[in-house]
């Protein structure tokens, strides 16, 4: 039987995962499509929270005692196991979440390709090396490693149900840590069958990657238990919740918050690619992205040609749940109601509504929000201050780029964003200078595809690292080690050293350091 029939078969409490715990109370995950329950989960309370963290530990001294190859070979046998189930679970995605299928199946393929890069970079970046150990301890040898933290804690939302999460939990365990994930109660069945997938691939170590379920509570559990450091992707207001329970146990946290991106187009940029590109950055995954475009400045030489190149693709967008569809409906609910507020408040102010708005056609059905374009939005618009996560985008006309990229940066977030030019010294001197943690020229999103380069925050977007090295790092410890080679006549570090030795060590270094330049 598959993973996803498993699912569908199960008994409240078990999720595909095998639930050890007392939790009688259980919710219902829903597909917002057609509002039919995709799988029902158990509530974690603390104390399942806390049984699952200690079986954890335990996992957590084996997983590390495998050691670099050993805990390469098993994640390679989960990533193949995902990889040879790609459709089994953007099916799921699907029915859970509501993307289209083809969406799915591209977030799965790039966390294959996340998985593979952070296990066979780990021990690169990770292991023991040899540092230069200067001249104050020339006669030791420097060492330096980076050592698992122990048992990770991830909570997650549920806009990329398999990306996001994965970003940190194939990096945590990678770097030698148990995860335990507490996925969002939107997307609890996404979540339970990742863990069950590691179950089946990973047999010999089944509770190095674990799954709690339940709503904030749960998450909460998890922070409290406490973890060694606890991962959070979600909004802004939770991560400060988040932060605020993690700090009664002094837990370290990685905060990957919202956004509000922006777009700049120059005005020697390809227009049609930039329409192309923004269209995708906004009303993908329907607008349910972190790192989605909600901003666009374009110079005045552009405005004109890149309104309706924008106008002209975005009519031949249908939201929908079908094979044809181009994007699927909110998933949570609620979200509707920030989208109609923000249009709203743009439309009260003066803004042009070009598609969407706030009447029925901006509604096509239950759930479903039209591609939504606005111009002219003043600045201190809901649409432009805060977090829309709807199929919306702004586009502002600028004078130029510069004053785009000003406008760009008057934001408390500052995740990521993009730059549309013709010249690629200015198009690097306006991505170095946006204020974000990720910037993509002449494309959107591309820096989360790929493994090498860290992927983060900056202000209300949070910090702290996931994928590259930087990512691997975040879930470690670095260890410092020195070792005498052989001793000195002298020791400066001890009570028997010489009284003139503190005037000779201040004589050479004003010799090494001391000249004027
Ligand atoms: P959310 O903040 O509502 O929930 C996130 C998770 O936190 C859920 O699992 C939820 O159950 C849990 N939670 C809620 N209250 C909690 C508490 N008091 N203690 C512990 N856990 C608690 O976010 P969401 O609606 O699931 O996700 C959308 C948000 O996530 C958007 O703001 C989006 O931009 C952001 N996001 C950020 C990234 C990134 O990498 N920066 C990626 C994806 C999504």
């Amino acid at each position: 039987m598959s993973l996803a029939e498993q699912l569908d078969s199960v008994d409240a409490g078990t999720a595909g995962t095998v639930d050890r715990h007392s939790t009688t109370e259980t919710f219902e995950s829903t597909a917002p499509a057609t509002g039919a329950v995709v799988g029902v989960f158990p509530v974690h309370d603390a104390a399942a929270v806390a049984e699952t963290v200690a079986r954890a530990r335990t996992a957590a001294e084996q997983w590390a005692a495998l050691g670099w190859d050993g805990r390469k070979q098993r994640l390679a046998a989960y990533r193949g196991y995902l990889a040879r189930r790609m459709h089994e679970l953007s099916d799921l995605v699907h029915r859970e979440n509501g993307k289209p299928h083809a969406d799915a199946i591209l977030e799965i393929a790039l966390t294959v390709d996340h998985l593979a890069w952070a296990a066979g970079h780990a021990r690169k970046a990770l292991g023991p090396r040899k540092v230069p150990s200067g001249m104050l301890a020339a006669n030791h040898a420097a060492y330096l490693e980076y050592q698992p933290l122990g048992v990770i804690g991830v909570i997650g939302p549920w806009n990329y149900p398999v990306f996001t999460p994965m970003g940190s939990i194939a990096y945590a365990l990678a770097a030698g840590n148990a995860v335990v994930f507490k996925p969002s109660e939107h997307t609890p069945a996404v979540g339970a069958w990742l863990a069950a997938a590691w179950r089946a691939a990973v047999p010999d170590v089944p509770d190095a990657f674990q799954v709690v379920t339940g709503f904030g509570s749960t998450g909460a559990a998890l922070c409290r238990v406490p973890v060694d450091k606890l991962a959070f992707t979600g909004s802004a207001a939770t991560g400060k919740k988040v932060m605020a329970t993690c700090a009664e146990t002094l837990t370290p946290v990685l905060m990957e918050l919202g956004g509000k991106d922006a777009m700049i187009v120059d005005d020697d940029a390809d227009v049609a690619a930039a329409a192309d590109a923004a269209v995708w950055g906004a009303m993908s995954n329907g607008g349910q992205t972190c790192i989605g475009i909600e901003r666009i400045y374009a110079t005045e030489a552009v405005y004109d040609r890149f309104v309706a190149e924008v106008t002209a693709q975005v009519s031949s967008l249908r939201p929908g749940s079908d094979g044809e569809a181009t994007y699927g409906p909110m998933t949570m609910a609620s979200q509707i109601d920030v989208v109609r507020r923000h249009v709203a408040d743009a439309a009260a102010a003066g803004a042009r509504v070009v598609t969407g708005g706030t009447d029925a056609d901006a509604f096509p059905a239950e759930g479903y929000v039209a591609p939504t374009v606005l111009l002219d939005v003043p600045d201190d618009s809901s649409a432009i201050t805060e977090e829309t996560f709807g199929p919306t985008l702004t586009i502002t006309r600028v004078r130029d780029a510069e004053e785009g990229l000003q406008r760009a940066n008057a934001t408390s977030y500052g995740l990521a964003g993009a730059i549309f030019s013709g010249s690629k010294d200015k198009a690097m001197d306006l991505a170095r200078r946006m204020r974000s943690g990720m910037t993509s020229i002449n494309s959107v999103l591309t820096f989360a595809s790929v493994p090498a380069l860290p992927f983060g925050g900056v202000g209300d977007s949070g910090f702290g690292r996931i994928h590259g090295e930087d990512g691997l790092k975040e879930f470690t410890r670095a260890k410092a080690i020195t070792r005498q080679r052989y001793a000195l006549p002298v020791n400066l570090m001890s009570f028997g050293r010489p009284e003139k030795a503190a005037d000779a060590l201040a004589r050479v270094m004003g010799m090494v350091h001391g000249s004027k330049r």
